[in-house]
């Protein structure tokens, strides 16, 4: 799958996370996962938890490689290895506590009132804790 990137460098000039730091680069990771053999050879990724899912850098491939989709495999994999950074941990615990990664605050409910805009929705009370909950679960 990965073998047909020619390394146009289309994916890395899409990505909001490689403009904000140029070391993140996604072409460069591609062709880092080429070389290597196994998963023991992976390491931390850093561009891994700056990506944002966006979806431009697959979506633009010339060659189709389903670079997003490789990105959250990868990210899947980092959390069964127990390689989380903390920062992403604290938004989990906040969104298992708020439903959201930053809780609303009171300016902005505020706001929206003023521009006529309904209220932001909220799940249920505990619903996303069990979401989480049954995803630890299968990280295990
Ligand atoms: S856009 Fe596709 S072909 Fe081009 S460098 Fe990125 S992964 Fe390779
Ligand atoms: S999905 Fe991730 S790696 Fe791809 S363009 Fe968006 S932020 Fe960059």
């Amino acid at each position: 799958m990965l073998n047909v990137c020619y390394q146009c460098g289309t994916c890395v000039s899409s990505c909001a996370a490689g403009l904000v730091n140029p070391q993140k680069n996604i072409r460069k990771l591609v062709q880092a996962l080429i070389r290597i053999a196994d998963e023991s050879e992976l390491g931390d990724i850093d561009l891994l938890w700056l990506c944002t899912t966006c979806y431009q850098c697959e979506d633009r491939c010339p060659e189709g490689v389903p670079l997003t989709s490789l990105l959250i495999q990868l990210k899947n994999m980092a959390a069964r290895r127990g390689s989380v950074p903390a920062s992403v941990q604290k938004e989990i615990e906040t969104l298992a506590v708020h439903s959201y990664t930053y809780p609303p605050v009171k300016s902005i409910a505020s706001r929206r009132k003023r521009l006529g805009l309904p209220d932001l929705p909220c799940p249920e009370e505990g619903e996303m804790k069990m979401l989480i909950d049954l995803a630890r679960e299968r990280f295990k």
